[in-house]
Protein backbone atom coordinates (compact mmCIF):
# COMPACT_ATOMS: atom_id res chain seq x y z
CA UNK A 1 0.00 0.00 0.00
CA UNK A 2 1.44 3.28 -1.13
CA UNK A 3 0.67 6.30 0.05
CA UNK A 4 0.38 10.02 -1.58
CA UNK A 5 0.18 13.64 -1.28
CA UNK A 6 -3.19 15.43 -0.07
CA UNK A 7 -2.45 18.41 -2.09
CA UNK A 8 -0.31 17.36 -4.81
CA UNK A 9 3.44 17.64 -5.54
CA UNK A 10 5.70 20.56 -5.31
CA UNK A 11 9.11 18.30 -6.19
CA UNK A 12 11.10 18.80 -2.80
CA UNK A 13 8.59 15.90 -1.12
CA UNK A 14 8.45 12.09 -2.19
CA UNK A 15 4.99 12.16 -4.57
CA UNK A 16 4.58 8.63 -3.42
CA UNK A 17 5.95 6.95 -0.17
CA UNK A 18 5.47 3.58 1.90
CA UNK A 19 3.75 3.39 5.42
CA UNK A 20 6.68 3.35 7.47
CA UNK A 21 7.64 6.60 5.54
CA UNK A 22 4.82 8.08 5.86
CA UNK A 23 4.62 7.58 9.46
CA UNK A 24 8.42 8.71 10.30
CA UNK A 25 7.99 12.33 8.43
CA UNK A 26 4.22 12.91 7.99
CA UNK A 27 4.42 16.05 6.20
CA UNK A 28 4.15 16.44 2.54
CA UNK A 29 3.90 19.07 0.12
CA UNK A 30 2.38 22.68 0.02
CA UNK A 31 1.33 21.86 3.88
CA UNK A 32 -0.55 18.50 2.86
CA UNK A 33 -0.27 15.45 4.34
CA UNK A 34 -0.03 12.01 3.31
CA UNK A 35 -3.05 9.96 2.98
CA UNK A 36 -4.23 6.70 1.34
CA UNK A 37 -3.46 5.81 -2.43
CA UNK A 38 -6.55 3.09 -2.34
CA UNK A 39 -8.98 2.03 0.36
CA UNK A 40 -9.03 -1.61 1.02
CA UNK A 41 -12.13 -3.61 0.69
CA UNK A 42 -13.81 -6.32 3.04
CA UNK A 43 -15.33 -9.13 1.54
CA UNK A 44 -18.58 -10.97 2.10
CA UNK A 45 -17.02 -13.28 4.46
CA UNK A 46 -15.17 -10.94 6.73
CA UNK A 47 -17.14 -9.83 9.28
CA UNK A 48 -18.74 -13.61 9.57
CA UNK A 49 -15.28 -15.04 9.47
CA UNK A 50 -14.47 -12.71 13.42
CA UNK A 51 -17.30 -13.15 14.56
CA UNK A 52 -15.08 -14.90 17.42
CA UNK A 53 -12.06 -13.52 17.37
CA UNK A 54 -10.55 -11.32 19.94
CA UNK A 55 -9.77 -7.67 19.11
CA UNK A 56 -6.14 -8.04 18.74
CA UNK A 57 -7.12 -11.25 16.02
CA UNK A 58 -9.39 -8.82 14.17
CA UNK A 59 -6.61 -5.83 14.30
CA UNK A 60 -3.73 -8.11 12.79
CA UNK A 61 -6.71 -8.72 10.06
CA UNK A 62 -7.89 -5.74 9.09
CA UNK A 63 -3.95 -4.36 8.93
CA UNK A 64 -3.25 -6.87 6.64
CA UNK A 65 -5.96 -5.76 3.96
CA UNK A 66 -3.69 -2.58 4.37
CA UNK A 67 -0.86 -4.12 2.99
CA UNK A 68 1.37 -1.91 5.19
CA UNK A 69 5.44 -2.09 5.06
CA UNK A 70 5.91 -3.17 8.94
CA UNK A 71 7.30 -6.76 9.23
CA UNK A 72 4.25 -9.13 11.17
CA UNK A 73 6.21 -9.54 14.16
CA UNK A 74 6.12 -5.65 14.68
CA UNK A 75 2.69 -5.58 14.39
CA UNK A 76 2.35 -8.58 16.22
CA UNK A 77 3.97 -6.95 18.97
CA UNK A 78 2.10 -3.74 18.81
CA UNK A 79 -1.50 -5.29 19.11
CA UNK A 80 0.02 -6.45 22.22
CA UNK A 81 -0.35 -3.13 23.83
CA UNK A 82 -3.84 -3.71 24.35
CA UNK A 83 -2.95 -6.18 26.70
CA UNK A 84 -2.01 -3.21 29.44
CA UNK A 85 -6.06 -2.54 29.17
CA UNK A 86 -8.48 -3.13 31.68
CA UNK A 87 -9.52 -6.12 29.36
CA UNK A 88 -6.84 -7.42 27.44
CA UNK A 89 -8.97 -9.76 25.03
CA UNK A 90 -11.78 -6.68 24.97
CA UNK A 91 -9.96 -3.28 25.34
CA UNK A 92 -12.87 -1.34 24.15
CA UNK A 93 -16.36 -2.94 25.43
CA UNK A 94 -19.42 -2.11 23.90
CA UNK A 95 -22.23 -1.49 26.44
CA UNK A 96 -26.40 -0.52 26.42
CA UNK A 97 -27.30 2.71 26.87
CA UNK A 98 -30.76 2.47 26.33
CA UNK A 99 -33.21 0.99 23.19
CA UNK A 100 -31.18 1.34 20.41
CA UNK A 101 -27.99 3.15 21.81
CA UNK A 102 -24.87 1.20 22.99
CA UNK A 103 -21.70 3.25 23.90
CA UNK A 104 -18.32 1.35 22.47
CA UNK A 105 -15.85 2.39 25.40
CA UNK A 106 -12.42 3.85 24.08
CA UNK A 107 -10.79 4.73 27.11
CA UNK A 108 -10.12 1.65 29.17
CA UNK A 109 -5.88 2.05 28.13
CA UNK A 110 -3.18 3.69 30.54
CA UNK A 111 -4.29 7.55 30.18
CA UNK A 112 -8.09 7.00 30.57
CA UNK A 113 -8.92 8.43 26.84
CA UNK A 114 -9.15 7.22 23.52
CA UNK A 115 -5.93 8.81 22.71
CA UNK A 116 -4.40 5.15 24.09
CA UNK A 117 -6.08 2.64 21.34
CA UNK A 118 -3.97 4.04 18.30
CA UNK A 119 -1.05 5.46 20.53
CA UNK A 120 0.09 2.73 22.37
CA UNK A 121 0.81 0.41 19.36
CA UNK A 122 1.50 3.15 17.52
CA UNK A 123 4.46 4.19 19.75
CA UNK A 124 5.76 0.67 19.41
CA UNK A 125 6.40 0.67 15.81
CA UNK A 126 7.69 3.93 15.88
CA UNK A 127 10.59 3.23 17.77
CA UNK A 128 10.78 0.14 16.17
CA UNK A 129 11.32 1.57 12.62
CA UNK A 130 13.56 4.52 13.88
CA UNK A 131 15.74 1.50 15.28
CA UNK A 132 16.06 0.17 12.19
CA UNK A 133 16.95 3.05 10.17
CA UNK A 134 19.33 4.04 13.24
CA UNK A 135 18.08 7.46 13.46
CA UNK A 136 16.80 9.35 16.07
CA UNK A 137 13.47 11.26 16.38
CA UNK A 138 12.12 13.93 17.90
CA UNK A 139 8.37 14.13 18.77
CA UNK A 140 7.75 17.63 19.65
CA UNK A 141 3.57 17.64 20.59
CA UNK A 142 1.42 20.57 21.55
CA UNK A 143 -1.60 19.28 23.96
CA UNK A 144 -4.83 20.79 25.24
CA UNK A 145 -5.41 17.70 27.56
CA UNK A 146 -5.02 14.17 26.52
CA UNK A 147 -2.94 13.73 23.55
CA UNK A 148 0.27 14.58 25.65
CA UNK A 149 -0.10 12.19 28.75
CA UNK A 150 -1.22 9.48 25.83
CA UNK A 151 2.37 9.94 23.50
CA UNK A 152 4.42 10.17 27.14
CA UNK A 153 2.92 7.35 27.97
CA UNK A 154 3.54 4.92 24.75
CA UNK A 155 7.12 6.49 23.95
CA UNK A 156 8.58 5.81 28.02
CA UNK A 157 11.62 4.44 27.65
CA UNK A 158 11.78 3.48 24.30
CA UNK A 159 14.61 3.33 21.76
CA UNK A 160 15.51 6.60 19.20
CA UNK A 161 12.41 8.20 20.18
CA UNK A 162 12.40 11.45 21.94
CA UNK A 163 9.35 13.41 23.19
CA UNK A 164 9.18 16.69 23.90
CA UNK A 165 5.72 17.99 25.20
CA UNK A 166 4.05 21.33 25.58
CA UNK A 167 1.12 21.82 27.46
CA UNK A 168 -0.88 25.06 28.76
CA UNK A 169 -0.10 25.91 32.23
CA UNK A 170 -3.81 25.94 33.82
CA UNK A 171 -4.82 25.03 30.67
CA UNK A 172 -5.85 21.42 31.39
CA UNK A 173 -7.38 19.57 34.35
CA UNK A 174 -5.21 18.06 37.63
CA UNK A 175 -5.19 14.55 36.15
CA UNK A 176 -4.16 15.42 32.83
CA UNK A 177 -1.20 17.73 34.12
CA UNK A 178 -0.31 15.05 36.53
CA UNK A 179 -0.68 12.53 34.24
CA UNK A 180 2.67 14.22 32.27
CA UNK A 181 4.29 16.18 35.29
CA UNK A 182 4.79 13.34 37.20
CA UNK A 183 6.54 11.21 34.08
CA UNK A 184 10.17 10.15 35.05
CA UNK A 185 11.45 8.33 32.50
CA UNK A 186 14.91 10.20 30.70
CA UNK A 187 13.83 10.44 26.88
CA UNK A 188 10.54 12.69 27.84
CA UNK A 189 10.55 16.22 28.72
CA UNK A 190 7.42 18.07 29.72
CA UNK A 191 7.28 22.00 29.80
CA UNK A 192 4.41 24.84 31.02
CA UNK A 193 3.82 27.30 28.82
CA UNK A 194 2.43 30.90 30.06
CA UNK A 195 -0.44 30.84 27.71
CA UNK A 196 -2.84 28.88 26.31
CA UNK A 197 -3.53 25.57 23.57
CA UNK A 198 -3.27 28.05 21.27
CA UNK A 199 -0.21 29.78 22.27
CA UNK A 200 1.42 26.43 22.80
CA UNK A 201 0.65 25.51 19.20
CA UNK A 202 1.56 28.96 18.11
CA UNK A 203 5.23 28.38 20.03
CA UNK A 204 5.31 24.99 18.65
CA UNK A 205 4.83 25.70 14.74
CA UNK A 206 7.20 28.43 15.00
CA UNK A 207 10.21 26.64 16.62
CA UNK A 208 9.09 23.90 13.82
CA UNK A 209 10.05 26.91 11.26
CA UNK A 210 12.86 28.43 12.98
CA UNK A 211 16.17 27.69 10.87
CA UNK A 212 18.32 28.16 14.25
CA UNK A 213 16.41 25.19 15.67
CA UNK A 214 16.66 23.14 12.63
CA UNK A 215 19.60 23.71 12.14
CA UNK A 216 20.56 22.54 15.73
CA UNK A 217 18.75 19.37 15.44
CA UNK A 218 20.77 18.25 11.97
CA UNK A 219 23.71 18.97 14.37
CA UNK A 220 22.31 16.49 16.92
CA UNK A 221 21.26 14.12 13.87
CA UNK A 222 17.90 13.84 15.01
CA UNK A 223 14.75 14.23 12.93
CA UNK A 224 11.01 15.46 13.54
CA UNK A 225 8.25 13.17 13.70
CA UNK A 226 4.48 13.60 14.77
CA UNK A 227 2.33 11.90 17.54
CA UNK A 228 -0.80 14.38 16.10
CA UNK A 229 -3.74 12.41 14.02
CA UNK A 230 -1.74 13.88 11.25
CA UNK A 231 0.43 10.96 11.19
CA UNK A 232 -1.49 7.92 9.46
CA UNK A 233 0.00 5.43 11.61
CA UNK A 234 -2.31 6.59 14.28
CA UNK A 235 -5.31 6.41 12.02
CA UNK A 236 -4.49 3.02 10.99
CA UNK A 237 -5.08 1.78 14.63
CA UNK A 238 -8.24 4.23 14.80
CA UNK A 239 -10.09 1.49 11.97
CA UNK A 240 -10.08 -0.76 14.17
CA UNK A 241 -13.08 -0.48 17.08
CA UNK A 242 -15.80 0.40 14.52
CA UNK A 243 -15.46 -3.04 12.94
CA UNK A 244 -15.24 -4.42 16.91
CA UNK A 245 -18.42 -2.56 17.68
CA UNK A 246 -20.00 -3.67 14.82
CA UNK A 247 -19.41 -7.59 15.93
CA UNK A 248 -20.08 -6.81 19.71
CA UNK A 249 -23.48 -6.25 18.46
CA UNK A 250 -24.00 -8.50 16.80
CA UNK A 251 -23.12 -11.04 19.27
CA UNK A 252 -25.13 -9.16 21.44
CA UNK A 253 -28.43 -9.62 19.12
CA UNK A 254 -28.82 -6.05 19.24
CA UNK A 255 -28.23 -6.27 15.48
CA UNK A 256 -28.28 -9.07 12.72
CA UNK A 257 -25.18 -9.52 10.59
CA UNK A 258 -25.49 -6.94 7.48
CA UNK A 259 -27.50 -4.51 9.76
CA UNK A 260 -26.39 -0.91 9.02
CA UNK A 261 -25.70 1.19 12.10
CA UNK A 262 -25.16 4.95 12.93
CA UNK A 263 -21.95 6.15 14.30
CA UNK A 264 -21.77 9.21 16.72
CA UNK A 265 -18.55 10.57 17.05
CA UNK A 266 -17.24 13.71 19.12
CA UNK A 267 -14.95 15.23 17.16
CA UNK A 268 -12.09 17.35 17.37
CA UNK A 269 -9.13 17.08 14.89
CA UNK A 270 -11.37 14.72 13.12
CA UNK A 271 -9.02 11.63 13.80
CA UNK A 272 -11.59 9.45 15.23
CA UNK A 273 -14.58 10.20 12.35
CA UNK A 274 -11.95 9.86 9.89
CA UNK A 275 -11.28 6.73 10.93
CA UNK A 276 -15.31 5.40 10.67
CA UNK A 277 -15.17 6.94 7.22
CA UNK A 278 -12.16 4.48 6.34
CA UNK A 279 -14.30 1.53 8.05
CA UNK A 280 -17.22 2.80 6.15
CA UNK A 281 -15.53 2.47 2.69
CA UNK A 282 -13.91 -0.12 3.50
CA UNK A 283 -17.44 -1.76 3.47
CA UNK A 284 -18.59 -1.68 7.28
CA UNK A 285 -22.45 -1.54 6.99
CA UNK A 286 -22.65 1.95 8.15
CA UNK A 287 -25.99 4.09 7.38
CA UNK A 288 -23.94 7.41 8.88
CA UNK A 289 -21.53 8.95 10.56
CA UNK A 290 -22.92 11.73 12.79
CA UNK A 291 -20.25 14.18 13.18
CA UNK A 292 -21.05 15.65 17.33
CA UNK A 293 -19.48 18.95 18.11
CA UNK A 294 -19.69 21.27 21.20
CA UNK A 295 -20.31 25.32 21.01
CA UNK A 296 -16.90 25.09 18.20
CA UNK A 297 -19.35 23.87 15.49
CA UNK A 298 -17.24 24.69 12.49
CA UNK A 299 -17.67 20.74 11.64
CA UNK A 300 -21.54 21.32 11.95
CA UNK A 301 -21.62 23.78 9.70
CA UNK A 302 -19.21 21.90 6.78
CA UNK A 303 -21.49 18.94 7.20
CA UNK A 304 -24.85 20.88 6.70
CA UNK A 305 -23.96 23.82 4.24
CA UNK A 306 -20.91 22.82 2.78
CA UNK A 307 -19.10 25.87 4.02
CA UNK A 308 -15.82 25.71 6.16
CA UNK A 309 -15.96 28.79 7.49
CA UNK A 310 -13.29 30.12 10.45
CA UNK A 311 -13.43 33.86 9.93
CA UNK A 312 -16.43 35.28 11.90
CA UNK A 313 -15.36 32.69 14.65
CA UNK A 314 -12.89 32.75 18.09
CA UNK A 315 -12.12 29.62 19.60
CA UNK A 316 -14.58 29.20 22.51
CA UNK A 317 -13.59 27.20 25.37
CA UNK A 318 -16.28 24.48 26.68
CA UNK A 319 -16.00 21.72 28.88
CA UNK A 320 -15.54 19.46 26.36
CA UNK A 321 -11.38 20.86 25.92
CA UNK A 322 -10.32 17.91 23.34
CA UNK A 323 -13.01 19.08 20.86
CA UNK A 324 -12.12 23.06 21.27
CA UNK A 325 -10.50 22.72 17.68
CA UNK A 326 -11.02 25.35 14.50
CA UNK A 327 -9.22 23.65 11.73
CA UNK A 328 -10.21 19.79 11.73
CA UNK A 329 -6.64 18.75 10.21
CA UNK A 330 -8.26 15.27 9.20
CA UNK A 331 -11.22 16.51 7.40
CA UNK A 332 -8.18 17.42 4.24
CA UNK A 333 -8.02 13.45 3.98
CA UNK A 334 -11.73 12.47 3.26
CA UNK A 335 -11.66 15.97 0.90
CA UNK A 336 -8.62 14.19 -0.43
CA UNK A 337 -10.43 10.56 -0.80
CA UNK A 338 -14.03 11.92 -2.66
CA UNK A 339 -12.51 15.15 -4.15
CA UNK A 340 -8.80 14.20 -5.18
CA UNK A 341 -5.53 16.12 -4.57
CA UNK A 342 -6.31 19.02 -7.74
CA UNK A 343 -9.42 20.46 -5.08
CA UNK A 344 -7.82 19.53 -1.82
CA UNK A 345 -5.41 21.92 -2.74
CA UNK A 346 -7.36 24.34 -4.21
CA UNK A 347 -9.92 24.02 -0.69
CA UNK A 348 -7.10 23.87 1.58
CA UNK A 349 -5.18 26.75 0.24
CA UNK A 350 -8.23 28.73 0.43
CA UNK A 351 -9.08 27.81 4.40
CA UNK A 352 -4.98 28.43 4.99
CA UNK A 353 -5.14 32.05 3.30
CA UNK A 354 -8.90 33.39 3.75
CA UNK A 355 -10.33 31.30 6.40
CA UNK A 356 -13.02 29.41 4.45
CA UNK A 357 -13.25 27.06 1.68
CA UNK A 358 -16.95 26.60 -0.05
CA UNK A 359 -18.05 23.54 -1.31
CA UNK A 360 -20.00 23.41 -4.59
CA UNK A 361 -23.41 21.72 -4.11
CA UNK A 362 -22.66 18.21 -5.47
CA UNK A 363 -19.86 18.10 -3.26
CA UNK A 364 -22.05 18.91 0.17
CA UNK A 365 -24.06 16.19 -1.21
CA UNK A 366 -21.42 13.52 -1.37
CA UNK A 367 -20.40 14.88 2.26
CA UNK A 368 -23.81 14.28 3.40
CA UNK A 369 -24.64 10.94 1.80
CA UNK A 370 -21.85 9.67 4.53
CA UNK A 371 -21.82 12.07 7.40
CA UNK A 372 -24.59 14.26 9.55
CA UNK A 373 -23.71 16.68 12.24
CA UNK A 374 -24.82 18.71 15.29
CA UNK A 375 -23.53 20.38 18.09
CA UNK A 376 -24.32 20.59 21.36
CA UNK A 377 -24.02 23.14 24.13
CA UNK A 378 -22.41 22.92 27.65
CA UNK A 379 -25.62 23.35 29.07
CA UNK A 380 -27.47 20.46 27.45
CA UNK A 381 -24.15 18.51 27.61
CA UNK A 382 -24.37 18.55 31.46
CA UNK A 383 -27.96 18.10 30.70
CA UNK A 384 -27.02 14.68 29.18
CA UNK A 385 -24.73 13.85 31.75
CA UNK A 386 -27.17 14.24 34.15
CA UNK A 387 -30.01 12.11 32.45
CA UNK A 388 -27.89 9.16 31.89
CA UNK A 389 -26.36 9.32 35.55
CA UNK A 390 -29.96 8.82 36.48
CA UNK A 391 -30.06 5.80 34.20
CA UNK A 392 -27.22 4.68 35.55
CA UNK A 393 -24.55 5.35 33.28
CA UNK A 394 -22.28 7.91 33.98
CA UNK A 395 -20.26 9.80 30.81
CA UNK A 396 -17.76 11.91 30.67
CA UNK A 397 -18.94 15.63 28.32
CA UNK A 398 -17.09 14.91 25.34
CA UNK A 399 -19.43 11.95 24.87
CA UNK A 400 -22.47 13.44 26.09
CA UNK A 401 -22.35 15.45 22.81
CA UNK A 402 -22.93 12.17 20.82
CA UNK A 403 -26.82 12.12 22.90
CA UNK A 404 -28.47 14.99 20.87
CA UNK A 405 -26.71 13.40 17.79
CA UNK A 406 -28.54 9.98 18.57
CA UNK A 407 -31.84 11.67 19.11
CA UNK A 408 -31.28 13.32 15.88
CA UNK A 409 -30.57 9.97 13.98
CA UNK A 410 -33.82 8.51 15.58
CA UNK A 411 -36.27 10.93 13.55
CA UNK A 412 -33.95 10.10 10.56
CA UNK A 413 -33.67 6.28 10.44
CA UNK A 414 -34.62 3.13 12.76
CA UNK A 415 -30.71 1.88 13.05
CA UNK A 416 -29.06 1.11 16.14
CA UNK A 417 -26.91 3.90 17.40
CA UNK A 418 -23.01 3.74 18.40
CA UNK A 419 -21.90 6.26 20.51
CA UNK A 420 -18.01 6.38 20.71
CA UNK A 421 -16.76 7.19 24.05
CA UNK A 422 -13.39 8.87 24.40
CA UNK A 423 -12.99 10.09 27.85
CA UNK A 424 -13.50 8.02 31.32
CA UNK A 425 -15.14 10.05 33.97
CA UNK A 426 -12.37 10.52 36.06
CA UNK A 427 -10.53 13.32 33.25
CA UNK A 428 -13.09 15.28 33.71
CA UNK A 429 -14.38 15.02 37.21
CA UNK A 430 -15.43 18.76 38.29
CA UNK A 431 -17.60 18.76 34.96
CA UNK A 432 -19.26 15.79 35.88
CA UNK A 433 -19.38 16.37 39.57
CA UNK A 434 -21.25 19.08 38.89
CA UNK A 435 -23.95 18.29 36.23
CA UNK A 436 -24.72 15.36 38.87
CA UNK A 437 -24.63 16.85 42.25
CA UNK A 438 -24.75 20.74 41.54
CA UNK A 439 -21.41 21.17 43.23
CA UNK A 440 -19.27 23.83 42.19
CA UNK A 441 -15.67 25.21 42.32
CA UNK A 442 -14.39 21.28 43.27
CA UNK A 443 -10.63 20.39 42.50
CA UNK A 444 -10.80 17.62 40.51
CA UNK A 445 -9.47 15.17 43.75
CA UNK A 446 -12.35 16.80 45.53
CA UNK A 447 -15.14 16.05 42.22
CA UNK A 448 -13.37 12.62 41.91
CA UNK A 449 -14.27 11.75 45.45
CA UNK A 450 -17.14 13.19 45.29
CA UNK A 451 -18.90 11.40 42.30
CA UNK A 452 -17.04 8.32 43.61
CA UNK A 453 -19.68 8.67 46.66
CA UNK A 454 -22.45 9.73 44.66
CA UNK A 455 -22.31 6.93 42.02
CA UNK A 456 -20.93 4.72 44.55
CA UNK A 457 -18.26 3.62 42.60
CA UNK A 458 -13.91 3.26 43.25
CA UNK A 459 -11.26 5.84 42.10
CA UNK A 460 -9.09 3.64 39.48
CA UNK A 461 -6.14 3.42 41.19
CA UNK A 462 -4.07 4.34 37.93
CA UNK A 463 -5.74 7.88 38.30
CA UNK A 464 -6.01 7.81 42.32
CA UNK A 465 -2.11 6.78 43.02
CA UNK A 466 -1.16 10.39 40.50
CA UNK A 467 -1.64 12.85 43.20
CA UNK A 468 0.47 11.06 45.51
CA UNK A 469 3.78 10.54 42.74
CA UNK A 470 6.62 13.14 43.02
CA UNK A 471 6.40 16.00 40.39
CA UNK A 472 9.82 15.64 37.63
CA UNK A 473 8.82 18.09 35.40
CA UNK A 474 8.58 21.73 37.04
CA UNK A 475 9.26 24.11 34.50
CA UNK A 476 6.37 26.62 33.73
CA UNK A 477 8.37 29.06 30.79
CA UNK A 478 7.54 32.11 29.05
CA UNK A 479 6.84 31.20 24.97
CA UNK A 480 10.46 32.63 24.07
CA UNK A 481 12.21 30.52 26.51
CA UNK A 482 11.34 27.32 24.80
CA UNK A 483 13.73 26.47 22.20
CA UNK A 484 16.38 26.66 24.26
CA UNK A 485 14.44 24.50 26.88
CA UNK A 486 14.37 21.76 24.27
CA UNK A 487 17.80 22.48 23.04
CA UNK A 488 19.14 21.63 26.94
CA UNK A 489 17.36 18.35 27.20
CA UNK A 490 18.26 17.48 23.97
CA UNK A 491 22.22 17.80 24.20
C1 LIG B 1 -8.87 13.73 21.22
C2 LIG B 1 -10.21 13.64 21.81
C3 LIG B 1 -11.38 13.88 21.06
C4 LIG B 1 -11.34 14.30 19.62
O1 LIG B 1 -10.85 13.31 18.77
P1 LIG B 1 -10.36 13.72 17.27
O2 LIG B 1 -9.80 12.49 16.72
O3 LIG B 1 -9.34 14.80 17.46
O4 LIG B 1 -11.58 14.21 16.56
C5 LIG B 1 -12.61 13.76 21.69
N1 LIG B 1 -12.69 13.46 23.00
C6 LIG B 1 -11.60 13.26 23.76
C7 LIG B 1 -11.78 12.97 25.20
C8 LIG B 1 -10.33 13.33 23.20
O5 LIG B 1 -9.24 13.14 23.98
Amino acid sequence: MQFTETRGNDGSYAESVSFADAILSPVASFGGIYSPKQIPVINQEFLQRHLNSDYKALALSLLSLWDIDVEPPVLQDAVESYDGFDDSNNPAPVVKLEQSIYVSELYHGPTRAFKDMALQPFGKILSVLAQGRNEEFLILTATSGDTGPAALDTFRNRDNIRVVCLYPDGGTSDVQRLQMITESANNLKVIGIKGDFDDAQAALKSLLSSGSFNQRLKELNISLSAANSVNFGRIMFQIIYQFHSYLELVRQQAIAMGDRVNLHIPSGNFGNALGAYYARQMGLPVEQIYIASNANNVLTDWVNTGSYDTTSRSLITTSSPAMDILKSSNVERVLFDLFGSIRTHELMKSLDEQGFYQLKDDETARIQEIFSASYCSDEEGHNYIKDSFSNGYLMDPHTATCLKSCKMAKTVNDHVNIVYSTAEWTKFAPTINQAITGETGRSDLEALESIANTANIQIPDIVLSLFDKPIRHTDVVEKSQIESQILAFLQ
